[in-house]
């Protein structure tokens, strides 16, 4: 049976965790144990060296009947900023942070849905399929854990990564793909009261760029784009020789971020050139997209279990990124279901308790669900 006092002790023992991105030793540390306590075998990877952090990824299999569809339950360790000390504080249904950081519901919320529903799974002799956990580093900023986390020792056929808010029973089936760039724009030094002519400004170089870009903020129905940091410059009195300016496209069609992409770099070049200077870029697939169709199988089984349990289905798309992008982008159908989470990368964050409980029934039913599905 779900406990929800249970459940409620677990999510505030793992908000007292202080487990800031690529710092969650003590998160790992915690979940090594819980997992062990479980009579489970977690092992952690080697993330953590790879990607300058102190802990790596949590994982864990559950063996079940086999010959049934494998699945993949996943939840990132790590938190934003405001997020050490944090002080959760329970009034009635809500928890709340203390005011002075976040709650760390994003994504402690996801962890403790998973770890009640296996031992409630655990407890009731519910039969399953393998499952596997996976509890994540470095999720915010950059999806490191995921990116890094060696799947052909994961064998599933579906995942679930419980990451997302919004009332139980909605999940994220779409997703952008996401490109990040940086452009130095170079110029030519000089001193800016006794020869200007002779220098090229960079800061004005970056500026015309900017403003001749094609394609800036809400593109289309699907696509974004956006310039986040400028710097460059060493003092007024020097005609500056190098501008740096960091940005990102973002489009749940992938023909459309190639191209979008490719035109506001072109333009950059393209004005940099035209005033006599140069942009030198560098880009990067941070993540790939997901599109989920309405008839994939991963959805005939949220349909099952939203049937089974009496809970309402929502399938939605989201302009952010997740694990399920990069879980996704490796094979494995994936989708990110609600836990809950209210207000998440604010001091205002929060979460109910009745939502956490409800999203441990949503998952409970998903895992009834695979057990009994025919492929
Ligand atoms: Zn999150």
């Amino acid at each position: 049976m779900i406990s929800k006092q249970r459940l409620t002790d677990e999510f505030l023992s793992l908000v007292r965790i202080d487990s800031l991105s690529k710092q969650e030793r003590k998160m790992a540390d915690a979940l090594l144990k819980k997992l062990k306590a479980m009579g489970l075998e977690p092992w952690e990877d080697d993330t953590g060296s790879k990607i300058g952090g102190n802990a790596g990824n949590v994982i864990c299999r559950i063996k079940g009947e086999p010959d049934r569809p494998v699945l993949l339950l996943m939840a990132h360790m790590d938190t934003v900023v405001p997020g050490i000390s944090k002080k959760p504080v329970v009034k009635g249904d809500i928890i709340r942070s203390d005011g002075t950081t976040v709650l760390g519901g994003d994504d402690a919320g996801g962890i403790a849905v998973i770890l009640e529903t296996v031992k409630s799974l655990q407890e009731d002799r519910e039969k399953h399929g393998d499952l596997y956990l996976a509890f994540t580093v470095a999720e915010e900023g950059g999806l490191f854990g995921a990116r890094n986390l060696d799947l052909s020792r994961i064998l599933a056929d579906f995942a679930f990564i419980l990451d997302d808010g919004g009332p139980i029973g909605s999940a994220a089936v779409k997703a952008p793909f996401h490109n990040r760039f940086l452009a130095e724009f170079k110029g030519r030094a000089a001193h800016a009261g006794l020869e200007p002519e002779k220098g090229l400004n960079a800061i004005m170089v970056a500026s015309r760029a900017i403003a001749q870009m094609p394609h800036f903020g809400r593109i289309d129905a699907e696509s974004t784009s956006n310039i986040g940091i400028i710097s460059g410059g060493q003092a007024r009195n020097i005609v500056c020789d190098s501008c740096t300016i960091e940005g990102e496209v973002r489009s749940i069609s992938e023909e459309k971020i190639e191209r979008y992409t490719e035109e506001i770099l072109n333009s950059f070049r393209e004005t940099a050139a035209n005033m006599g200077g140069k942009a030198e870029i560098t880009l990067e697939r941070m993540y790939p997209g997901y599109n989920i169709k309405e008839d994939a199988e991963i959805i005939q089984l949220l349909k099952k279990a939203s049937d089974s349990s009496g809970i309402p289905l929502s399938l939605h798309s989201t302009g952010g990124g997740s694990d399920t992008n990069v879980i996704n982008g490796a094979g494995i159908p994936a989708v990110d279901i609600s836990v809950g989470m209210e207000q998440v990368h604010s001091t205002g964050e929060m979460i109910r308790i009745s939502n956490m409980e409800k999203a441990c029934v949503f998952l409970t039913a998903i895992v009834k669900a695979a057990y009994a599905y025919n492929r």
